[in-house]
């Protein structure tokens, strides 16, 4: 994978956001979050993903790097809502009443499940796939391999053959 580096300035934006929003969270809460970690590393057409278990955020680094600050309004308050909804309720439904209240009434903004964001730079160089245990980047040989129909590609950990998500 190319190394996407993120400006220091923006991923100074990008903490000082998320900690205005945790900010919010304790004060309703009455409570302390530790700090996401935050990282860099998230490919294809998502925006980001929160691992919950891990407290982790990751952000597509060229999504941030071509959309800035609309980026991170959206992004961070998305994704750290899903990591406080686990914290808070528990296994929960993604984009469920709980998700909805913390941006909503915690954080403020508009809840929305998908970015907007053009996607033709992000488009066509990964393509993820999944088993039934987790995701697999595919190149674009690859996938073009599965859609002639020539090759299909099976998890080594649960034997499952690896569909398009
Ligand atoms: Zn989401
Ligand atoms: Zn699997």
């Amino acid at each position: 994978m190319k190394f996407v580096r993120v400006p220091l300035s923006l991923q100074q934006t990008v903490m000082h956001t998320m900690r205005q929003k945790l900010t919010q969270a304790s004060y309703f809460w009455q409570q302390n979050f530790p700090e996401p970690h935050i990282t860099y590393q998230q490919r294809g057409t998502a925006a980001g993903t929160a691992r919950l278990q891990d407290w982790e955020i990751r952000l597509n680094p060229i999504l941030l790097i071509e959309n800035q600050q609309t980026f991170i309004d959206e992004v961070i308050p998305h994704e750290l809502a899903h990591l406080l909804a686990y914290h808070q309720f528990g296994k929960v439904a993604p984009h469920g009443k709980e998700w909805h209240f913390i941006m909503e009434t915690i954080f403020k903004v508009k809840a929305s499940r998908t970015h907007q964001f053009p996607v033709h730079s992000v488009r066509s160089k990964i393509f993820i796939y999944c088993c039934s245990c987790q995701q697999h980047e595919l190149t674009i040989r690859q996938h073009n391999k599965i859609l002639r129909g020539k090759n299909c590609y099976v998890c080594r950990q649960c034997g499952e053959k690896l569909i398009l998500l």
